[in-house]
């Protein structure tokens, strides 16, 4: 299973990748989908042999059209490693992490990310350090003597950009390790491997499935070494995706970069008449030439999302009577769903506490962007 490279000399765009990856060989009467394949195990006796299949915890074929379709848009030479969702990969990310180690990451991670460094705090003594990822000056000056350096670019929800490259080289240059949590850009928007990460992690329920209907999660990583470890990881705790959510992810992965080209575009478009209602006290996304990340966003990423932070006058019991006045918005949790959603984040206790109350989140999908206007603004206007 190859991607086909018509002149191997060019390689092909991302958009392209998608579409042509991790197909079935050609052959007369070859399926041009990869098949899904429910097996727990393998027909195998004696010694096996390496690569032989044996047992679907370790390895099924099902996981491998996606993976290498992952690795090939995050520039990995090495094929991604595939999650039963983006905490099981980000858990497997923070299995490096030693007893009693440090880790660095935004105090606006994502919210279950927060949770489990607390948990691994309170088990085996891992020292946690939050910083504000727009702050390079502070990241780097976190790095110092930590094990691991976490980053979210853009974060959720607050949506800061980091100097990924500066904050990168800070922490190769002192040996820490570094992950990149890419699950809001996407490898179409960000490659974190090429800004110098040594892993990045997925929730693939989000953008790259697209569809709402699948958990699952993936980390790629820049070295065999790391790879293996990572795969070891997977084997050992069994947090395995099952073969279905990955034939789904992969079906989703097909329309990608229409999806990311569509639903950016009308983030921006969003964006910049929501700083324009009166309705709306602040918005932030990197596409608006006064947001903080849009010099940053501009330069290291190739858009700016699809997310949208927004707080309307009037406190958290506007932001909730937004979510209740909206028809064709889903009020939901998630994001990067073909659907557009919308949720206070500080509904959870969970959330960090410097996230403001009346925040939402927007995650615009692929609807029409005059109509997602129309409710939003009737919604605001009647909150
Ligand atoms: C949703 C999300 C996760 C967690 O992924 P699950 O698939 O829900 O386990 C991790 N990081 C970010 C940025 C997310 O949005």
């Amino acid at each position: 299973m190859t991607t086909p490279h018509p002149h191997p000399e060019v390689p092909l765009a991302p958009s392209t990748v998608v579409v042509a990856g991790g197909r079935p060989a050609r052959a007369a009467g070859a399926p041009v989908n990869p098949p899904l394949v429910l097996s727990s195990t393998y027909v195998s006796q004696g010694v096996p042999q390496p690569g032989e299949p044996l047992y679907a915890r370790m390895d099924t074929e099902t996981w491998h059209p996606f993976e290498e379709v992952l690795a090939d848009l995050e520039g990995a030479a090495r094929p991604a490693v595939a999650f039963a969702s983006g905490m099981a990969a980000i858990a497997a990310v923070f299995s490096f992490l030693p007893a009693g180690g440090t880790v660095v990451l935004p105090r606006h991670a994502y919210q279950a990310t927060l949770g489990l460094t607390d948990d691994l705090a309170a088990r085996i003594g891992v020292r946690v350090v939050r910083v504000d990822a727009a702050d390079t000056d502070g990241v780097v000056a976190a790095v110092g003597g930590a094990d691991l350096l976490l980053l979210e670019s853009p974060t959720n929800p607050m949506l800061e950009v980091a100097d990924l490259p500066a904050v990168l080289a800070a922490a190769r240059a002192r040996g820490v390790l570094t992950a990149v949590d890419n699950t809001f850009a996407t490898p179409l928007v960000q490659r974190p491997l090429a800004l110098g990460a040594d892993l990045v992690v997925h929730s693939a329920t989000k953008y790259l499935a697209g569809h709402s209907d699948v958990v699952l999660g993936a980390v790629v990583a820049a070295t065999d070494d790391l790879a293996e470890r990572v795969r070891a990881h997977r084997t050992l705790t069994g947090a395995i995706p099952g073969p279905v959510e990955v034939w789904l992810a992969l079906r989703g992965l097909r329309t990608l970069a229409l999806r990311v080209e569509r639903s950016q575009a009308s983030a921006a478009v969003l964006a910049g008449r929501l700083a324009a209602h009166p309705a709306v006290a602040e918005v932030r996304h990197p596409s608006l030439p006064s947001d903080p990340g849009h010099a940053r966003a501009t330069r290291h990423m190739a858009g700016y999302g699809s997310i949208i932070g927004m707080r309307p006058h009037g406190g958290p019991a506007a932001a909730d009577a937004v979510v209740a006045a909206v028809r064709l918005w889903v009020p939901a949790t998630s994001l990067g769903g073909v659907e557009s959603t919308l949720e206070r984040r500080r509904r959870y206790a969970t959330e960090s506490p410097t996230v403001p109350e009346d925040l939402l989140r927007l995650s615009v999908g692929i609807e029409d962007v005059e109509d997602l206007w129309r409710d939003l603004d009737r919604a605001l206007r009647a909150g």
